[in-house]
């Protein structure tokens, strides 16, 4: 059983999450300790929680530890199985983080899923539904395995109630691709969405878009999600490159401005536009456990956050396979996956 120090490194939820899922790919058992250390609510919350229960669901696995706020789990992994899983967390937790725990498992699976999340959809310091559906999914569809995302009701901090259906054709084995270049700028969009909330702050934050980053009208739009329970509010950057689509987002919170919001989207894309590697802070931080996983193949990264050194580290304890960082201009990086 492999012994996994939660407080290493940023010691966040990332350690447990991508312990689960390498442990169901490699069907490695393993221990964790001081789970989230080093944030401010340690142990498991919700959000953790529902992905331990729903890693045990997909691979049968036996666990112990598995309360709210518990600092220690075990988890020993059975066979992964496709199938219909509903995963709700019952908080506005994040469903794509309970979905970064299962995929990469349910990628190679011997039968097809259907999964279902129920909670969070656009979360901070989580995956938002469309940096999931615009910018990872397609290349995970590049791996072999073909996954469709389909948000059914956007789901915001602190009422929850979104829900999203994950369909998962799975691949008999994962194989690695190169994404050294973005190629071509293709299309830019900016998308302000409120949830109960008055339809001037979508358009505050798009003035600020179009100030800052000098859009077009064609490419802004507003949208007012109506079946979300709670309020909310979301502004999204999309730059569509031939071979990659980065996401940016702001997230609406009580107390921020409109103002704030838009202009962390747009600092975000302002400083990837400044560079010319293709993964941006997020997507590096996933992109690296599948592609360790397929064993194969090399991408560009704007940089390496702690957060992404924390994986990599974390990788290394499940998987043989060799990961080379290779510095190249103004922080920007190389991985280089397999020999
Ligand atoms: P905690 O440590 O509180 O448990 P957490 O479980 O939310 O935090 P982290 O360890 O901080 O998890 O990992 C957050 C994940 O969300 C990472 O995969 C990161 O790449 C992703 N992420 C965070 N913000 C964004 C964003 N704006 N767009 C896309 N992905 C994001």
């Amino acid at each position: 059983m492999i012994s996994i120090d939660g407080s290493h490194g940023e010691g966040g939820g990332q350690i447990l999450r991508s312990s689960l899922a390498l442990s169901m790919r490699t069907g490695t058992p393993f221990r964790i300790e001081k789970i989230r250390a080093g944030r401010k609510k340690p142990g498991l919350l919700r959000q953790h929680l529902t992905a331990v229960q729903a890693a045990a669901r997909v691979c049968q696995a036996r666990v112990t530890g598995d309360g709210i706020g518990s600092t220690r789990v075990t988890f020993e992994p059975g066979e992964v199985r496709g199938g219909e899983y509903c995963f709700s967390i019952g908080t506005a937790g994040s469903t794509t983080l309970v979905l970064q725990t299962v995929l990469l498992p349910l990628l190679t699976a011997k039968a097809p899923s259907r999964i279902v999340l129920e909670g969070g959809t656009h979360n901070p310091h989580a995956p938002p539904f469309d940096f999931l559906e615009r910018a990872y999914l397609p290349l995970v569809n590049r791996m072999g395995p073909k996954v469709r995302a389909t948000l059914e009701r956007a789901g915001f901090f602190p009422a929850g109630g979104g829900r999203l259906v994950v369909e998962v054709e799975p691949a008999a084995a994962l194989s690695g691709f190169e994404l050294l270049e973005r190629g071509a700028l293709g299309s830019r969009l900016a998308r302000a969405t409120v949830s109960r909330l008055p339809v001037d702050i979508a358009e505050r934050e798009l003035r600020v878009v179009s100030k800052r980053l000098g859009w077009r009208d064609a490419e802004l739009q507003t949208h007012e999600e109506r079946a979300s329970p709670g309020p909310g509010n979301v502004l999204t950057l999309l730059l569509e490159h031939e071979h990659v689509t980065e996401v940016f987002t702001g997230f609406g919170e009580i107390g921020r401005t409109a103002e704030t919001v838009a202009a962390d989207a747009t600092q975000a894309c302002e400083s990837y536009l400044k560079r010319s590697a293709p993964a941006g802070e997020y997507l590096t931080d996933q992109l690296m456990l599948p592609l360790a996983a397929a064993g194969s193949g090399a991408f560009r990264s704007t940089g390496l956050s702690r957060h992404a050194r924390t994986h990599l580290d974390l990788i290394a304890r499940f998987l043989p396979v060799p990961i080379r960082v290779e510095g190249g201009d103004a922080g920007e990086v190389r991985l280089t996956f397999g020999a």
